[in-house]
């Protein structure tokens, strides 16, 4: 397939991720019916240096900043090969943003060197037990300590990588500074190792990930441990959530790639009625129309990622459509390959199976459909008929 209009960078870091596909290629299958962490996945990746694409180059990052359009081509290759490869991957940058951007200039040279490497594993906590979509109702409080230090308190739930990360990004809430009314919201840095963390296990998932619930209780943090100023925690999430939604958005373009490769080598193959089944019409139309979803797919994720590097905070409501259009065209992709392939579709552990159920929660995190399309829909009215519209819940913040 042409790769239309990637620049040269691009199709040499596609070189790259695809040398380390073919390396994790014999134990995928494996990695991926892992919630735990799967060391010679980790060990490929950080042989690959392709962690270095999630920090700026002053901190041991590849380019000058984050580049999202080289992280989607990345995932694309990854999430074909590999789930844990990819989401191992994406964390680093996940949980790496806002680190880069609002950390300290002492955080940045203790901790990014070691993203970059993947020697350190990063993690972003926002969720709660109850508190998903509407992150605005958190729960977890960071108040003054001992000495100007900070106090944190409180439960995080279902997050990425937390058996196992170095360092959270987490999102808080606490007074507003200088006696005014209200809460704020904020972004700090908690090592792992902090006294008062401890990690649970989360429920089991269709898709095995790493997964872990989160304490907080009564951990001490010096001041340096915040990301940014009392009340940029939003800002700094949403820039974050601008950046590697587009980038889900290639993952799901992997996804939907690798699943329709395998169906249209089955109906190409396989003979029903005397003739392959890629001949019967209502075959060769659920192979089409899922050609045309991987290119629309992959084309406006490229363009949503291009568009987060130059404007992050101001690219939100773009990255977001081409996550929502690349998972929601990956659930129907994979389902209709399922079903060309007839009984083999179904098959447990097989890779078209797997596909299956890790297109499911695409839909889900790092915002869900649903969510996505309220900030969707008030984006494009505000953008025709002006900002009298109503704000998306995720604008309002
Ligand atoms: C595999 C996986 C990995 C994850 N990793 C992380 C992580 O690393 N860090 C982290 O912080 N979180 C993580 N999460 C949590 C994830 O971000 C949440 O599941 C997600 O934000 C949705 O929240 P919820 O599950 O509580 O659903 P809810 O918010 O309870 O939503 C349930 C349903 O209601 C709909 N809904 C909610 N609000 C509205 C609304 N205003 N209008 C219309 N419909 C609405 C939703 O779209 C959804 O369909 C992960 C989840 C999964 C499955």
């Amino acid at each position: 397939m042409a790769d239309f209009e990637l620049p040269g960078r691009y199709r040499d870091l596609r070189e790259e991720a695809l040398a380390v596909a073919a390396a994790v290629g014999p134990f995928a299958v494996e990695a991926d019916e892992s919630s735990d962490l799967h060391r010679p996945t980790l060990e490929a990746l950080r042989a690959s240096g392709l962690c270095d694409l999630m920090v700026p180059a002053a901190y041991g990052g590849r380019f000058e900043r984050v580049d999202p359009l080289a992280v989607c081509v990345v995932r694309e290759v990854f999430m074909k090969a590999s789930a844990h490869l990819d989401a191992l991957f994406a964390l680093q940058g996940i949980g790496g943003y806002a680190v880069s951007r609002a950390g300290t200039p002492s955080q940045c040279r203790r901790w990014l060197p070691k993203v970059a490497a993947a020697e350190a594993l990063a993690a972003l906590a926002l969720t709660e037990p109850e508190a998903g979509s509407d992150l605005k109702s958190i729960t977890t409080v960071l108040r003054p300590g001992e000495g100007g230090g900070l106090v944190l308190e409180g439960r995080k739930s279902f997050i990425s990588n937390a058996p196992v990360a170095d360092f959270f990004t987490a999102l808080v809430r606490e007074p507003a500074p200088a006696g005014a009314p209200g809460d704020v919201y904020s972004l700090v840095l908690v090592p792992a190792a902090a006294a008062g963390v401890t990690v649970s296990p989360s429920p089991e998932i269709i898709a095995p990930h790493v997964l872990g619930e989160v304490r907080f209780d009564g951990v001490p943090l010096g001041a340096e441990h915040r990301l940014g100023p009392p009340g940029s925690g939003f800002r700094h999430t949403l820039a974050t959530l601008s950046v590697f939604r587009a980038t889900v958005a290639g993952a799901a373009v992997g996804l939907m790639q690798g699943a329709l490769e395998i169906a249209a080598a089955h109906t190409a193959e396989r003979r029903q009625f005397g003739r392959p089944l890629v001949r019967l019409g209502p075959v060769a139309a659920l192979l089409a129309d899922s050609w045309a979803e991987v290119e629309a797919g992959r084309l406006l994720a490229y363009r949503a990622a291009e568009a987060a590097r130059d404007d992050p905070a101001g690219s939100l409501d773009y990255s977001s459509l081409a996550k929502l259009a690349a998972t929601e065209a990956a659930c129907r992709v994979v389902d209709r390959c399922v079903q060309v392939m007839g009984r083999w579709g179904l098959v447990r552990g097989s890779r078209i199976e797997q596909y299956y159920r890790q297109a499911r929660p695409m839909r889900i995190y790092e915002g869900a459909s649903e969510v996505l399309r309220l900030g969707i829909a008030a984006r494009l009215c505000r953008d025709i008929v002006g900002p009298a519209e109503a704000a998306s819940p995720e604008a309002a913040r």
